[in-house]
Formats: C-alpha cells, structure tokens, sequence
C-alpha cells in the first residue's frame, strides 16, 4: 500500500535493522524499543489491523506468532518474553500495518499501561 511505512520497510524502500524475514512476513527491530530487545514482526501484505484479516487468510496470524517463537529462540529470551498486538485507537496503535510487538530480556510488569 503507498503511504504505509511498514509497507516501505517490507519492500526495502524505508532501512530497517531486519533480523527475520521469509517469503511473508519479515522482523525488524523497533525505532524506539521498549525492553532490551524490541521487535515488530509484520505480514510483507498489507493489512492496517487484527480487524482486516480476512477469515481465509488466518494463516498469516499463526505464521507472525510462530516468526515471534523462532525470534525469541533466537535471541535467546529463555526467561520468557512479552507478544503485543495494539488494535484500534485505545489500544495506542500507531502504525495501520498489523505488526506483532516481541518484547524482551526484562521483567514486564501487569497491568500494561
Ligand atoms: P504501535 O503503537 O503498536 O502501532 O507500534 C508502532 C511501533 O512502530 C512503535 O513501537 C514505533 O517505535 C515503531 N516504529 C515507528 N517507525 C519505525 C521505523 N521506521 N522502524 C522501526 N520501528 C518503527
Ligand atoms: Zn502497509
């Protein structure tokens, strides 16, 4: 999609520090990261939202949180890690490209803010 920041880092028009890509998705590290590591994992098609995955293609939401295992894995979060999903306006959703934040290597606290 034009004007999608994370539609620009998916096709290398925007530089980002990937650690993770396939054929559909690719994982590259936050701008501003929350905890030592900070990762956002993204579908390279666009949807703006959890809201605009269509049924039929489910699929992508099982192939981003399995991208967010092996990462975790990789980065060695053994103490275990936090996924993150902002949807919609309250939830602080910045960015309309659905993206799965992989938080690390710190304690989280609850309730998130
Ligand atoms: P959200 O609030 O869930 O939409 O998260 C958007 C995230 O994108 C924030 O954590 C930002 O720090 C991050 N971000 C914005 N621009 C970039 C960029 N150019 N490269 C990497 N991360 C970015
Ligand atoms: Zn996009």
């Amino acid at each position: 999609m034009e004007d999608c920041l994370f539609c620009k880092i998916a096709k290398k028009e925007i530089p980002s520090e990937t650690v993770y890509e396939n054929d559909s998705l690719i994982a590259f590290r936050d701008i501003d990261p929350q905890a030592p590591t900070h990762i956002l994992i993204i579908p390279k098609e666009h949807f703006a939202s959890l809201e605009e995955i269509p049924e039929e293609k489910k699929g992508i939401l099982a192939d981003l949180l399995l991208a967010a295992r092996q990462i975790a894995k990789d980065k060695e979060l053994s103490r275990g890690y936090r996924i993150v999903l902002n949807t919609g306006k309250d939830s602080g959703q910045a960015v309309f490209h659905i993206h799965f934040h992989l938080l690390g290597g710190r304690q989280m606290t609850w309730p998130p803010g």
